[in-house]
């Protein structure tokens, strides 16, 4: 396969901290010669594990960029034991534009994977994450939230593995990551996923979900950034104790977790995020808003559990995500 047209202003072997870009060519009206400007940071110090942070895979999620653009001002090598490669904006076009997708190619990074060195932009990112950084790293955590269109109760999470040993260990991450909530995620089309290629790779993958809405609050940037330092000393980058507090553990048996809209209207949800829910509960009107005097249709839960995710905006249409329902462990 060609070599990937991405080049790097850092050095992954050197010690110290570095901070620089991964450098794209973008030739568009604006800038004939152009590239597009990723920046990435490393830092390392002697021998040790690496581990490998991202935010803005999707580029309306928030929490993610906020802590490593932090980390990346403030980390120090002479705390660590090992190297820390932070990317704050992985589809870093999405990210400019406060998007989920690409606005140049409409590409969704998370959809894409492992990615083309010969194709579109978004692509060409994530090839050179599947080629060059992936294979770096031992530890790989990728910042998630809602976005514009959603909204989670605040989780770390991991995937149910064929390798019950790589699962173990992804696990023991998420717990360390010490979100208020460890979710045993299901995904829907996980075969294009950044996940999927981290963990098909044998790497330790946790991922997040840190509430939505196309924002960030104060406490869900500082679950971010504690999660951070967690994940940093759990794989002994760094020195010191877990910083720990109750998380409660989820799990999303099957399909049946998922509510989808069969109906286009106004959202009326009738319980808050975080309630227990039993199947048959309503959870959310849809109510059509071509004319009056017409009645809503209701949805129900199908199974027991914690009503964990839910639709963001006002207004639903066919076939959008409505809500999930996630069950105690
Ligand atoms: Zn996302």
């Amino acid at each position: 396969m060609k070599i990937s047209p991405i080049t790097t202003t850092v050095d992954f072997d050197r010690n110290g901290v570095q901070h620089g870009f991964l450098k794209l060519p973008h030739s568009h009206d604006a800038s004939g010669w152009g590239s597009m400007m990723i920046p990435i940071t490393v830092a390392k110090n002697g021998e040790g594990p690496t581990i490998l942070f991202t935010g803005a895979n999707h580029g309306d999620e928030y929490e993610g960029p906020i802590a490593l653009f932090d980390l990346a001002h403030t980390i120090n090598a002479d705390d660590l034991s090992g190297r820390v490669i932070i990317v704050p904006g992985m589809n870093y076009p999405a990210f400019q534009a406060g998007k989920r997708t690409s606005p140049i190619d409409s590409g969704n990074m998370n959809r894409v994977f492992p990615g083309n060195p010969e194709g579109t932009l978004t692509e060409k990112i994530a090839d050179y994450f599947q080629r060059y950084l992936l294979p770096l790293a031992d530890y790989v955590v990728d910042f998630h939230s809602g976005g514009k269109t959603m909204e989670f109760l605040p989780f770390c999470c991991a995937h149910v593995l064929d390798d019950k040993e790589q699962q173990s260990r992804c696990v023991a991450a998420m717990e360390a990551f010490n979100a208020p909530h460890s979710m045993m995620l299901l995904e829907l089309e996980a075969d294009n996923m950044y996940d999927t290629a981290a963990e098909n790779m044998g790497k330790v993958f946790i991922g997040t979900e840190l509430a939505g809405g196309g924002s960030a609050t104060a406490t869900t940037v500082a679950i971010a950034k504690k999660g951070i330092r967690n994940i940093l000393r759990h794989a002994g980058i760094t020195e010191g104790e877990l910083e720990v507090a109750d998380t409660i553990s989820l799990d999303m048996p099957d399909q049946s977790c998922f509510i989808f809209s069969e109906s286009t209207g106004l959202l009326e949800l009738c319980i808050e995020l975080g309630a227990k829910v039993k199947a048959g509960d309503l959870i959310a009107f849809v109510h059509p808003i071509e004319r009056t005097g017409l009645a809503p249709t209701a949805y129900h839960a199908a199974i027991d559990g914690i009503f964990s995710g839910r639709h963001f905006p006002g207004k639903i249409a066919m076939g959008d995500f409505l809500g999930v329902i996630a069950v105690p462990m």
